[in-house]
């Protein structure tokens, strides 16, 4: 525990955002970084509880509480709070493939169980993960590390979305030569045509490392559809296992009177086909443009609150 008075001296502050009409100019990601000053003293706060709610990753009523991949957050607390970052990295990606995406878009079930929040609010976990990450690419300490020993085995997985490319990372580090199959135009999956660009942004945060894991000796290969362009039996004859991470995709439909009328579309229509036209620089043939009409969202979520931010 860094400062045994953290939580009783500081406050929780979380980083500024860009006012909403900055935002209306651009589709670049809306949370400003924070100073590393006011980072101490928010990782300070952490109490490193004798047990670490924050990190356990149990599932009650079928929800998570805790973190679920079990991030060692009251050790890297402590290590930012003394200003070791880099030993603050090591310890982050010892659990986590992608603290680059979790702490941009996770909804930190850790904030949620933090100790601390009984009686104030929580530590700022996620923040202090982002700036982790974030410190780590800007400081070039994240570096392609390609396994030394290869196993000679192959392993195919269908999916690129944040499961297969976790299952990809885990299963190269093993060694195993491991191709990616993704039906889409770009690997990522909701991370690349789900989640908004200013939520998570396409070109600096999820190419990038697509392209480490590229140059670390993953393979993608896009547009192909097993089953469709790719049989599942010529999968099975090619490589030693086969792993499906292919999502959910079936959206949830609401059979009521007058949905078959024009202009009632599913959030993933809208969304992806606006992510696309973004990276592509031009619309494509499912463009849905809400340029000067009124709409209406039913369902405020998360995904909802995608297609008001869009
Ligand atoms: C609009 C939206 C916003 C979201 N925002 C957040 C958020 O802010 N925070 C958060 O934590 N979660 C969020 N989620 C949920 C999160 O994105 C998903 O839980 C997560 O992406 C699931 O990962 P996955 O790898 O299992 O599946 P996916 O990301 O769906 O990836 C599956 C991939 O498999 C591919 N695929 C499917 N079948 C085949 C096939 N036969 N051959 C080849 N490829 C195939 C698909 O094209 C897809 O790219 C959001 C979801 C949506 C829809
Ligand atoms: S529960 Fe909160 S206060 Fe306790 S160790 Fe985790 S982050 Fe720190």
């Amino acid at each position: 525990m860094g400062k045994p008075t953290g939580f009783i001296e500081f406050l929780r502050e979380l980083p500024s955002e860009l006012t909403p009409l900055d935002r209306l100019h651009n589709w670049d990601e809306f949370h400003l970084p924070m100073p590393e000053d006011k980072l101490r003293n928010q990782a300070a706060r952490c109490m490193d509880c004798g047990t670490p709610f924050c990190h356990t990753g149990t599932l009650i009523s079928g929800m998570a509480s805790g973190c679920p991949i079990n991030n060692l957050i009251p050790e890297w607390n402590d290590l930012i709070y003394r200003g070791l970052w880099r030993e603050a990295l090591d310890r982050l990606h010892k659990t986590n493939n992608f603290p680059e995406f979790t702490g941009r878009v996770c909804p930190a079930p850790c904030e949620g169980s933090c100790v601390l929040g009984i009686h104030n609010p929580p530590v700022t976990i996620k923040n202090i993960e982002c700036s982790i990450i974030d410190k780590g690419w800007e400081s070039g300490w994240i570096t392609a590390n390609p396994p030394a020993i290869r196993t000679g085995k192959k392993v195919a997985v269908i999916g690129s979305g944040p499961a297969g490319l976790a299952a990809a990372d885990q299963l190269n580090k093993a060694g195993h030569w491991v191709t990616v199959y993704e039906r889409a135009d770009r690997p990522g999956g909701l991370l690349m045509y789900g989640i908004p660009n200013m939520k998570l942004d396409k070109e600096e945060v999820v190419l990038r490392r697509l392209q480490m894991l590229e140059q670390e000796g993953v393979k993608m290969v896009c547009n192909t559809e097993v089953g469709k362009d790719i049989s599942s039996q010529d999968l099975l004859n090619e490589y030693d296992a086969v792993v499906i991470c292919t999502g959910a995709t079936k959206p949830r439909d609401l059979n009521i009177e007058g949905r078959q009328l024009k202009g009632i579309h599913f959030a993933m229509e809208f969304l992806t086909a606006n992510t696309k036209a973004l990276l592509d620089g031009q619309t494509g043939e499912d463009f849905i443009s809400a340029a000067g009409k009124d709409v209406v969202i039913i369902g405020g979520g998360d995904t909802g609150t995608d297609c008001v931010g869009t």
